[in-house]
C-alpha cells in the first residue's frame, strides 16, 4: 500500500532538472519526469519483511520483475501464459509432499502389523506418523464459515452480469457467489475436493466503481479462473502452505517480539520453560524463512498471472475501463477516507459520484501516484503495483472491449443488492463512529 500523498522535495533531477518528489513522511526522492531514483529502496514505503536486507531484496527483485514482465508483455501479450517454471517446481514438490503424507498413513498400518515391536513403541511411532501425515496432507482450501454464500435464486441481475463477463473472458459462471459488507476487495478462489470456484465481491469496493470499472474488475477476477490460477494455487498448496502451517503451530508470526513480551512479564518462568520458548522462537524463524523462500519461488509466476488477468480485463472491458479501474485502486485509500466523512448524508448508490469527484480533484497527481505505487513494490505482495499494471495496458493498443454496459441492467443490480448496500452502510457508519 502506498502512502496517501507525495510532496515536492525541492532538489532538481540530475538528469532532466525536473523538481523531485517523495512519498509523504519520506526523504527518499525520485524524479517524476524521467523516473530517476524511483527504484531506490525506501524503508518507509516498502513492506517490512523481518530484516532490512530481506525487505530491500524483495523490493528490488519485485521492481526488476515488473520492468521485465512489462517489457515482455508489451511486445507479446500472449506470453503472459508462458514460462511457469516456479509453479511447475512447486507442483512437483507438492506431489512429493502428498506421497509422504500417504506413506505416513500406510506406515501406521505397517507399524501395527509388526509382531516384534512392543505396544508403547507402536503407539509413539503411530502418533509421530499421524502428525507428519496430517502436516503433509493435501489442502483443498475451504470457505471460512463466516462467509455467507448468496443463495442461487438471489441476485439474478448480478449473476447475469457475471455470466456475461465470464463468457467474454472464456470461462463459466463461478459456482459460488459471496458478497462481503466490509471488504474493499474482490477475489476468486477454488475450494473443496471438487474445486468449486468462488467469486467474492466486497461491496465497499463495488460501490466505489463505475459500471465500466465493475466490468473491468470482474473480468480481471474471472480472467484468473480462465487462466486456471486458482487451480494452480490448489496444486501448489501442499508446498506453499506446509511451512505456513508450521509457523502457526509454533506460535504464529513475530516470535521474537512475543518472546520479549513474555520475558518482560513472566518472572516466575523456570529456566527450562524459557529455554523451550527460545527454541520455539528459533524453530518458528526457520519455518518462516523457508516459507518466504518458497513464496519467492512462486512470486514471478504469481506476478505474471496478475498481468495476464489485467490483459483479460482489457479484452472484455476495454483499455479505457481497465486503466480507469486500476487508477481508482491507486487512489483507493484517499477515496475511502473521504467517504468515511460523507457517509452520513449520502446513500450507498451515491458513493461512486463522491469517488468520481474526489478522484477528479486529485487527477493532476495521477502520474506521481502511479510512480509512488512502485515504491511499495514487494516480491511477496499479492499484486504488482497498480501503477505498473495501468502502464502495461496504456502501452498496448487501445481496444474497445466486448461487454456492453447497460445502465438499466446496472440499476437492476443496484436494486437487488440494496440490503447488502445497507449493511455496508452500517459497517462504514460503525467504523466512522469508532474513528470518532
Ligand atoms: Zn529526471
Ligand atoms: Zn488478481
Amino acid at each position: 500500500m502506498t502512502r496517501a500523498a507525495t510532496a515536492t522535495v525541492g532538489e532538481r533531477c540530475p538528469q532532466c532538472s525536473t523538481a523531485t518528489v517523495a512519498a509523504a513522511g519520506s526523504d527518499v526522492p525520485w524524479c517524476p519526469g524521467c523516473e530517476f531514483g524511483l527504484d531506490t529502496y525506501d524503508p518507509s514505503t516498502a513492506p517490512w519483511r523481518g530484516t532490512r536486507w530481506l525487505s530491500r531484496w524483495g523490493y528490488r527483485r519485485a521492481f526488476h520483475l515488473d520492468d521485465e514482465l512489462r517489457s515482455q508483455l508489451v511486445v507479446d501479450p500472449s506470453s503472459a501464459a508462458l514460462r511457469r517454471s516456479g509453479e511447475t517446481a512447486l507442483m512437483a514438490v507438492s506431489a512429493l509432499i502428498t506421497i509422504v503424507s500417504l506413506a505416513c498413513f500406510v506406515g501406521v498400518v505397517l507399524v501395527w502389523s509388526r509382531t516384534d515391536w512392543v505396544p508403547p513403541a507402536k503407539f509413539f511411532a503411530s502418533v509421530g506418523l499421524v502428525l507428519l501425515g496430517i502436516w503433509t496432507r493435501p489442502r483443498f482450501g475451504r470457505l471460512p464459515r463466516s462467509l455467507k454464500k448468496v443463495p442461487a435464486d438471489q441476485a439474478p441481475a448480478l449473476r447475469g452480469l457475471i455470466r456475461e463477463v465470464a463468457s467474454a473472458v472464456g470461462t463459466s459462471e463461478p459456482d459460488v457467489l459471496v458478497l462481503l459488507a466490509d471488504e474493499v476487495n474482490m477475489a476468486v478462489t477454488r475450494v473443496g475436493v471438487r474445486g468449486r470456484s468462488v467469486l467474492v465481491i466486497g461491496i465497499p469496493l463495488w460501490l466505489l466503481l463505475t459500471p465500466e470499472m465493475r466490468v473491468a474488475v470482474l473480468a480481471h477476477e474471472l480472467g484468473h479462473l480462465n487462466n486456471r490460477d486458482p487451480l494452480r494455487a490448489t496444486l501448489t498448496r501442499p508446498a506453499t502452505a506446509i511451512f505456513a502451517s508450521a509457523v502457526d503451530w509454533t506460535g504464529g508470526h513475530n516470535p521474537w517480539r512475543r518472546l520479549g513480551d513474555r520475558l518482560d512479564r513472566a518472572d516466575d518462568d523456570s529456566f527450562a520453560t524459557m529455554l523451550f520458548r527460545l527454541l520455539l522462537a528459533a524453530v518458528n524463524t526457520i519455518f518462516a524463512s523457508v516459507q518466504l523462500a518458497i513464496d519467492a519461488v512462486a512470486a514471478p509466476d504469481h506476478r505474471r498471472a496478475e498481468y495476464a488477468a489485467d490483459l483479460a480485463s482489457r479484452e472484455a472491458a476495454g483499455s479505457t475501463a481497465t486503466i480507469a479501474a486500476l487508477d481508482r485502486l491507486t487512489f483507493l485509500d484517499d477515496l475511502v477516507k473521504a467517504l468515511v466523512h460523507d457517509v452520513v448524508t449520502k446513500a450507498p448508490t451515491d458513493w461512486v459520484t463522491l469517488a468520481e469527484r474526489r478522484q477528479a480533484a486529485l487527477q493532476d497527481q495521477l502520474l506521481v501516484r502511479r510512480q509512488a505505487s512502485r515504491r511499495g513494490s514487494d516480491l511477496w505482495a499479492t499484486h504488482p503495483p497498480n501503477g505498473c499494471r495501468a502502464a502495461l495496458i496504456e502501452a498496448l493498443p487501445v481496444v474497445p472491449g466486448t461487454v456492453p454496459v447497460d445502465p438499466e441492467h446496472g440499476a437492476r443490480v443496484d436494486a437487488e443488492l440494496r440490503h447488502w448496500y445497507a449493511s455496508t452502510h452500517r459497517e462504514i457508519l460503525g467504523a466512522r463512529d469508532f474513528l470518532g
